[in-house]
């Protein structure tokens, strides 16, 4: 479904933002670090009256019909009409790379969908990085371009074991979710090799306290970079509370795409730095 997560926003050469979609290949998870202590997809999941949150022993995931796998095709169709792509967030209500046996068969349909839908950049968030490259189907040199990997790391100890794994995927953009920002991270020994930092404070009743200094502190680390660095929120009891400024100014950059990526014809990876070294 269309989503109004800014991340997912694309911005057309003339200006136009065009808004991204979500899909969930599932619903369901178990809580692996610090930032999942207030997961909201589990409060989603919760209000529908569904215990989805757990090991694998004592709970399943929520799966869907071939009605649920078909939309992507249509908003790919739809993007090929408009002549530019479309991003989509992928999976909001679960880990794409969760080691449960019930995502096993839906990360293969993943899989072949995106391969059917090249005008749609697929933006597969994880936490569990260290299943990335034995899970996916492609091998060094055959990533294709409409795949973009990024962990959650909202902490230096999260980062410290996400990004040295992350970097190591030849995804045509690697980012970071900094979100919700737990304390102040040192991203230096990695920034170089990442493309995209999104940060951002907690949002809900139990939201944990943010310092904007942190989010300066990894804008600065991402501009001496060169990586381009959105600021999500500032986060509080909703998610608009604190609004989206750091210094007076909405930061909203997203990764540099090349001009075919923008417009479709995905072929297989070709990584872009356009990074200063
Ligand atoms: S990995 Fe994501 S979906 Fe899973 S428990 Fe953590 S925050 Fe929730």
């Amino acid at each position: 479904m269309k989503t109004t997560i800014e991340w997912t926003h694309r911005h057309l050469p003339d200006g136009t933002i065009i808004p991204g979609y979500t899909f969930n290949i599932a619903w369901g998870c178990m809580k692996v670090s610090e930032e999942c202590r207030n997961c909201y997809a589990e409060g989603i999941a919760s209000r529908y009256g569904m215990r989805l949150w757990g090991p694998q022993a004592t709970t399943t995931r929520r799966t869907f019909g071939s009605t649920h796998w078909q939309k992507p095709l249509s908003w790919n169709r739809e993007a090929e009409r408009e002549g530019h792509r479309r991003s989509v967030f992928c999976s909001s209500m679960a880990d794409v790379f969760e080691d449960h046996p019930t995502l096993e068969p839906e990360r293969e349909k993943l899989w072949r969908l995106i391969a059917r839908t090249p005008w749609l950049n697929w933006l597969l968030l994880t936490k569990r990085p260290e299943h990335i490259l034995s899970m996916a189907p492609w091998q060094d040199g055959t990533w294709p371009d409409n795949v973009w990997i990024g962990v959650s790391a909202g902490n230096q100890r999260r980062a410290n074991e996400r990004l040295p794994l992350l970097i190591q995927i030849p995804a045509v953009v690697r980012f970071v979710s900094y979100e919700p920002a737990l304390e102040r991270v040192d991203f230096t020994p990695w920034v170089q090799q990442i493309d995209w930092l999104i940060c951002g404070g907690e949002s809900g009743a139990l939201a944990r306290p943010f310092d904007l200094d942190w989010a300066r502190s990894a804008r600065g680390q991402c501009q001496r970079a060169g990586v381009k660095f959105f600021f999500k929120q500032v986060g509080g009891r909703y998610h608009n509370s604190g609004g989206r400024l750091l210094d007076g100014r909405t930061r909203d950059e997203l990764p540099p795409e090349k001009p075919e990526h923008v417009m479709g014809n995905v072929t297989t990876k070709t990584r872009i730095d356009t990074r200063k070294r």
